[in-house]
């Protein structure tokens, strides 16, 4: 039923309905111009044969007036002979002449000729004689079947006086029987018309409405976010061309939201995989995107689909500082704030932006996570740098300070006193020298200013030959045990550098062990199946506390800091070495147990040498 009423309401139904109408106004003006016309013509013709033959019965009864001149009687039976004659005639049912005194002189229906003599009351007869002018009417003779009657009233006028009227009573019915059949026809015609062009229709307006329904049903397609299909075009004219900018339309459509996905798409992977953190919302602050880096970095246990609609500042716990007012008026202003995750505290700087439409409305914000604990480690290491150099500074130079005053004032006169004093400048002097040499050394590190340059030596004799001269300086007071296999070790150092490396670890072996003779025990090692060695320098020392083993690599980091002062340390020895092994790939690490003592690792790739390359 709906499907009907939808099919009355479509533009194909509306088109054939305007024919129909178009047709039927046309019938109508047509019809009613033909039947009027065809009407008066056939009405005319018909009056016409009649007023001829009334004019031949007046001419007749004018001669017979002038053949019997007063004689009454005889005139009035000629005139009924005359009338008599026309009883038997088509159309006309009755012909009567009627004298001045509105007396019936003669008629031509017999049942009628006993009304002859007497007077007649018709009103029409009656004007006619009164006014001497024809006149008629059309009635409808209800005695006989509903017959339409033409009544004729013409007054007949001698030397100009109307002595009498000719009535006539014809049967016009015939013209109107006529008139109805050609009407009938007419009406048909009208039906048969209407009923071919209504089939034309449906496929005329087919014609019409087929692309503009192809067009609808695009346009719904369309709206359901299908592009691709296209409307047929059909013809040249006007729907062909709105057709062909249809497609043209849906094509360009097509390309924009196309280019629009693989916008969304690029924008998407690009924030997906940021390094950023991002969080976008709507204009009340409810998250709408937000990246898998912003929920790493805010330690979140939600999912990005559990994120939507939630409120951005309560998820950066910057409900209570900050309000999306304040983000509008602070633009550009940066804010830190610390999560706690499983490597330890994170300094998030967040910034904000909020994105106005061109009409100055805000849409929604946006807000860029950016993790800076790096930067901020980085800035805390490079105060507390400054700060320890100072402070290393400082230190020899109060010292030589106080020493330089007591010369100035008087002491360099004593000659005991006077060469202590300066020992001990000098002494100052060489640790500043020292520190400011290491302070050099690192900073050429960490500009990687210097290249190092290697060689490839055999580790074996690298080490003992080191050992060697450990051992002529410390003669007496320790005993260096050796583990070093006897086979070549090659291994690509530079050999500068690594001699630093043992330098320092060896003295610091020797530095902070207290036993008379100290013990120094050197193992070298190598694992052929990683192409490394490990080279392990255990001393029977002080140690180091546990909790402080892994700071020694630290610049200016001491265990204790005065002892090792006394003993010319600057603090930096270790955290060169450290970045001359990390320079050669290798790792350094220390293990140590307090007043038992230290060892340290070094761990430096090496090169294997296979059994058949010596055969070369
Ligand atoms: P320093 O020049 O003061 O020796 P290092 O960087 O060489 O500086 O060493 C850092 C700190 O590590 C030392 O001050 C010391 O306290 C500790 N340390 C280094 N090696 C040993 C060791 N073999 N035994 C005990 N403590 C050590």
């Amino acid at each position: 039923m709906k499907q009907f009423f939808k099919k009355l309401q479509s533009l194909q139904f509306k088109l054939v309905i305007i024919y129909m109408l178009l047709i039927i106004i046309g019938m109508q003006i047509i019809g009613l111009y033909f039947t009027n016309s065809l009407e008066r013509d056939l009405v005319g013709n018909f009056k016409n044969s009649i007023e001829s033959q009334v004019a031949i019965i007046d001419t007749r009864i004018k001669e017979i007036n002038d053949d019997v001149g007063d004689n009454r009687a005889e005139m009035y039976d000629q005139i009924q002979t005359l009338l008599a004659d026309y009883g038997n005639r088509p159309d006309i049912e009755e012909i009567r002449y009627i004298n001045a005194d509105n007396v019936l002189i003669g008629t031509s229906r017999i049942s009628n000729e006993s009304l002859v003599g007497s007077r007649i009351n018709d009103k029409l007869s009656e004007d006619a004689l009164n006014s001497g002018i024809v006149n008629d009417e059309i009635f409808v003779n209800v005695d006989k079947d509903n017959q339409r009657v033409w009544i004729l009233n013409q007054p007949l006028i001698i030397d100009d006086e109307v002595v009498g009227v000719i009535y006539v009573e014809s049967n016009i019915e015939g013209v109107y029987v006529q008139l109805e059949s050609i009407n009938n026809i007419f009406i048909i015609a009208t039906f048969f018309s209407l009923v071919i062009t209504s089939i034309l229709g449906i496929f005329v307006a087919r014609t019409i409405t087929k692309p503009i329904t192809d067009m609808r049903n695009q346009a719904l397609l369309m709206s359901e976010g299908d592009y691709t299909s296209r409307v047929q075009i059909y013809s040249d004219d006007e729907i062909g061309q709105l057709a062909g900018s249809f497609n043209i339309l849906s094509k360009r459509v097509q390309e924009a939201q196309a280019n629009t996905e693989s916008e969304k798409k690029r924008l998407d992977s690009v924030i997906t995989h940021m390094s950023d953190g991002i969080i976008a919302t709507d204009r009340k602050g409810r998250i709408r995107i937000v990246n898998d880096m912003a929920i790493g970095m805010m330690n979140l246990d939600i999912s990005a689909e559990d994120l939507q609609g939630q409120d951005m500042l309560e998820i950066l716990k910057l409900g209570e500082d900050l309000s999306l007012e304040n983000i509008i008026q602070e633009a550009n202003e940066s804010h830190l704030i610390f999560r706690d995750t499983q490597e330890g505290v994170i300094t998030l700087r967040v910034n904000f932006s909020a994105i106005v439409t061109d009409t100055g409305f805000i849409n929604g914000y946006i807000a860029v996570l950016h993790d800076v604990t790096e930067q901020e480690r980085i800035n805390a290491e490079r105060r507390e740098f400054v700060a320890n150099v100072s402070h290393e500074l400082r230190t020899p130079l109060t010292s030589m300070r106080s020493y330089l005053e007591a010369l100035q004032e008087g002491a360099w006169k004593d000659e005991e006193i006077a060469p202590k004093f300066l020992s001990v400048t000098k002494e100052e002097t060489d640790r500043m020298s020292r520190l400011v040499e290491d302070l050099l050394q690192l900073s050429r590190m960490d500009n990687e200013a210097e290249e190092i340059q290697t060689e490839v030596v055999d580790f074996k004799l690298f080490i003992n030959r080191i050992i060697d001269r450990f051992e002529m300086t410390h003669k007496d007071d320790v005993i260096f045990t050796r583990h070093i296999p006897d086979a070549p070790l090659f291994t690509d150092i530079s050999v500068d550098k690594m001699g630093q490396v043992l330098d320092n670890v060896l003295s610091n072996a020797i530095k902070y062990q207290h036993g008379n003779p100290k013990r120094v025990d050197i193992h070298l090692k190598q694992n052929t199946l990683y192409n490394r060695m490990t080279v392990r320098i255990k001393d029977y020392g002080l140690g180091i506390p546990s909790n402080k083993v892994e700071r020694i690599f630290e610049r200016f980091y001491r265990v204790d800091k005065g002892r090792a002062r006394k003993m010319g340390g600057t603090g930096l020895g270790l955290a060169i070495t450290k970045e001359i092994v990390e320079a050669h790939n290798g790792k350094i690490w220390a293990n140590s147990v307090e007043n038992e003592g230290t060892t340290i690792f070094i761990n430096l790739p090496c090169e294997v040498i296979e059994e058949d390359e010596w055969d070369v």
